[in-house]
């Protein structure tokens, strides 16, 4: 059981602008040490933000460690396949929503841009399946490190900053000739037909987590130890918080809860998006479908790392609920799954695609490797069963506008690719 805050603590919310350029190992620490001394426990959504995202040293905007080399590997690290079938995906739904003549390819996180190369791989290869469409990608990205990494591997680092025309912080064209634009929020990016890509990007925002007590709900807070200087401990607040009395549901019956507010606006705001423009956007991410309790963790160098020790060092996580995602966009949009990654990829045709990949490469240590990433990718022990696909489209996208008068009226709707079981004619 975790100890409880003195009644006397004061929830207190930092600004991101009180970022402190402290430099160093140890800055973080001893800038989190500081504020909870001065002002009290904070709540543990307040301390991810400050830890991943501060604008002085927090862990994306110093280091993002996504790779090999870093701190964490994803699927488009892993093999190209992942994202060309995402590409696959969106030109797929481009043509069942009637091929409008031009689109916004938005993504969320890209983190080093290989995602997004890949999917440009595949549009640049289907140009006469594309042709006369106008696409353009528009990248939300607040690490400067990463937008830089991502700006080298699309454009070859021909990049305009600060462009004066643009609500973008950044500019250039990829290497295929298609537009770039960089943002820090999704709602810089402008209006228009889009689709909506993030990928492990939910599992980084920040999340309240909660605790049932004897005497009610009570949220979990970060608090600097008393006992051993600059380390940090968990604290239950002394009475309940805004945030427990704003997120926990009356028919809760997990004794752990973790909410994550920052994405529920977040797949709002993507869900009026759709609904107005058009589109529809494909989440893939680790998460539960509002089951899981206790799912705060940290990585560096592709360990578990303690959640408190050494914050903006190393990478932290959460699980995404996907039952919290569908009711946030609920009444805008229709939503699709969640559904296992292994079988999202099946549908996809990722077996074919290896098939002819294994086909085309001479040496066995390309074919080796081509085997390993699908067996990374797809066993179930692996990232096959953990992570998931979730999509947001316009209702009439899965269902006739006036399917209730005249059931037989209309010809069925494409079913929607990922989603529905491969059909080979
Ligand atoms: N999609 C990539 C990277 C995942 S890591 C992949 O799968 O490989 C998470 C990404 O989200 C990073 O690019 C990180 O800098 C970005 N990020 C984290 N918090 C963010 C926020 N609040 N707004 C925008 N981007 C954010």
């Amino acid at each position: 059981p975790l100890p409880t805050a003195p009644a006397a603590a004061r929830l207190f919310s930092g600004t991101r602008g009180e970022a402190e350029a402290a430099g160093g190992d140890g800055a973080m620490l001893r800038h989190l040490a500081r504020k909870l001394r001065a002002s009290g426990p904070v709540t543990v959504a307040e301390y991810m933000r400050e830890a991943l995202t501060n604008p002085g040293q927090g862990y994306y905007t110093r280091r993002g460690g996504v790779g090999e080399s870093g701190d964490f590997i994803t699927s488009p690290e892993i093999s190209q396949v992942f994202g060309e079938l995402i590409g696959i995906w969106y030109i797929s739904e481009w043509m069942a929503m009637g091929k409008p003549n031009t689109f916004q390819l938005v993504e969320l996180g890209p983190g080093r841009g290989t995602l997004t190369e890949d999917i440009l791989r595949v549009f640049k290869q289907l140009a006469s399946v594309l042709s006369k469409c106008d696409v353009s990608v528009h990248l939300v990205e607040v690490s400067p490190k990463l937008s830089e990494i991502q700006a080298v591997m699309l454009t070859g680092g021909k990049v305009q900053p600060n462009p004066e025309d643009e609500s973008a912080y950044m500019k250039g064209i990829s290497k295929t000739g298609i537009p770039i634009f960089w943002y820090r929020d999704i709602q810089d990016v402008p209006p228009g037909y889009s689709f909506y890509l993030a990928h492990e990007f939910f599992d980084a925002l920040p999340i309240h987590k909660f605790q049932r007590t004897e005497k009610g709900w009570r949220e979990v807070l970060v608090d600097i130890d008393p006992e051993v200087p600059d380390r940090l401990r968990f604290v239950l607040s002394p009475s309940r918080t805004p945030a427990t009395q704003n997120f926990i549901q009356p028919e809760e019956t997990r004794e752990h809860v973790e909410v994550c507010p920052e994405a529920g606006v977040i797949v709002q705001r993507l869900a009026s998006r759709i609904e107005r423009d058009g589109g529809a956007a494909l989440v893939a991410d680790y998460g539960h479908d509002g089951t899981k309790t206790d799912t705060f963790r940290g990585f560096r160098n592709h360990k578990l790392h303690d959640v408190l020790s050494a914050p903006g060092t190393a990478d932290l996580t959460a699980d995404v609920d996907f039952s919290y995602l569908r009711k946030m966009a609920q009444g805008k949009t229709a939503t699709l799954g969640p559904i296992k990654q292994r079988e999202f990829l099946k549908n996809m045709g990722i077996d074919l695609r290896l098939q002819v990949l294994l086909q085309n490469s001479g040496d066995t240590a390309t074919r080796e490797q081509l085997l390993h990433s699908y067996d990374m990718l797809m066993n179930p022990e692996k990232m096959g069963d953990c992570f998931n696909f979730f999509a947001l489209l316009p209702h009439h996208r899965l269902v006739h506008p006036d399917k209730k008068d005249k059931p037989e009226s209309k010809s069925p709707l494409p079913p929607v690719a990922g989603f529905n079981e491969l059909l080979l004619k």
